[in-house]
């Protein structure tokens, strides 16, 4: 018989108290006195959790009601209070709690006040070729290695976009991708838009962070940091530069950001609590490092440990200034060092 039909609800929650509780399902962010609440639209911090004896009570002050482990639970989940006794108990005695993050998961999903729009993906959208796979890593100076890993996780794909062979970055969440021509240069001026180097597949959510949402989101929890950046080639660039220093970081990239885009809030939910390292382009005047400093105020209002690199005074090897990660895989010699610094 297994250790969790022997457990009774005292013995599950000296175990596994509210705080406890909400960071085994992804919710440190807001599992304290005063946060933002998980029920309902929160532009204020209704929400709080608090000690009271040798017990733990949640609170939103908005009308979402208050209770203990097991009433936060029915409500997390919508399910009756008998359901939501067995999973605690289930949780406090140690089963794996995958089916908890990904119903947590589910949730955040399913919440949102306007679904998002489909995304017009080609219907030609496949794994690449060796030879793509090589293509698209020349050209950015970057390891065949880290195109074949995106294109593993599902996140690079080929297909023909606006009549040409292109690379789309895209992943299992579906709200968002971005095409480039594979020969690298620029989509035609057509069908009313403009000569681009980029085309967002229309029906896409740019603030949704691409290579966030991976096919078993269960996983998330194994990555202690994420390195955030701008377009595209960066998040080639990362990958490339987190395989060359083995760091256990995971490359997520807003695509076609504009100053005003700010991070989707499910993003924002499975990253709360982590460390993420923001790459904002150095680019004088534009909008990267606007947008970039909405985002460290957003994730550090999840509770994230967040900075920013720094781009300014490093050069490539012919001289011009490095704007982005992708740049520094042609670092001059003389700023080498730097790239130590690079990943946390
Ligand atoms: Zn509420």
């Amino acid at each position: 018989m297994s250790r969790s039909t022997t457990l009774n609800i005292s013995e599950a929650k000296a175990r596994l108290p509210l705080p406890e509780l909400m960071s085994k399902l992804g919710m440190d962010a807001i599992a304290k006195r005063s946060a933002k609440c998980p029920f309902h639209e929160d532009s204020n911090a209704s929400f709080g959790i608090f000690p009271k004896g040798s017990d733990w009570y949640w609170k939103c002050h908005a009308g979402c009601g208050g209770g203990d482990e097991i009433t936060f639970l029915e409500k997390i989940y919508s399910e009756s209070q008998k359901s939501a006794i067995q999973r605690f108990k289930d949780l406090a005695s140690g089963r794996p709690v995958n089916e908890a993050v990904s119903s947590v998961k589910t949730l955040f999903e399913g919440d949102k006040p306007s679904e998002p729009r489909s995304v017009a993906y080609p219907s030609d959208m496949r794994a690449p070729t060796r030879e793509q796979i090589q293509e698209i890593a020349a050209l950015r100076n970057l390891s065949d290695e880290s195109v074949a890993w995106l294109a593993h996780a599902g996140v690079l794909h080929v297909g023909t976009v606006s009549g040409f062979p292109s690379w789309i970055l895209t992943d299992a969440r579906r709200l968002c991708a971005e095409a480039r021509r594979i020969d690298g240069a620029y989509y035609p001026e057509q069908a009313g838009l403009s000569k681009r180097k980029a085309h967002t597949l229309r029906g896409s959510t740019k603030s949704w962070p691409v290579g966030l949402g991976i096919s078993r989101p269960d996983l998330i929890k194994h990555f202690q940091c994420f390195l955030l950046v701008e377009g595209g080639p960066d998040l080639i660039a990362a990958l490339h530069f987190a395989l060359l220093f083995h760091r256990a970081a995971l490359p997520i990239t807003i695509l076609g950001a504009g100053a005003g885009t700010a991070i989707h809030s499910e993003a924002l939910a499975l990253l709360a609590g982590k460390r993420v390292r923001i790459y904002p382009h150095d680019d004088p005047g534009g909008q990267g490092q606007e947008a970039a400093s909405k985002w460290v105020a957003q994730l550090h209002r999840a509770g994230c440990n967040v900075d920013a690199f720094d781009f300014s005074d490093l050069r490539k090897a012919c001289g011009a200034p490095v704007k982005d990660v992708n740049d520094l895989s042609e670092l001059h010699s003389d700023d080498l060092d730097v790239l130590e610094e690079l990943i946390p």
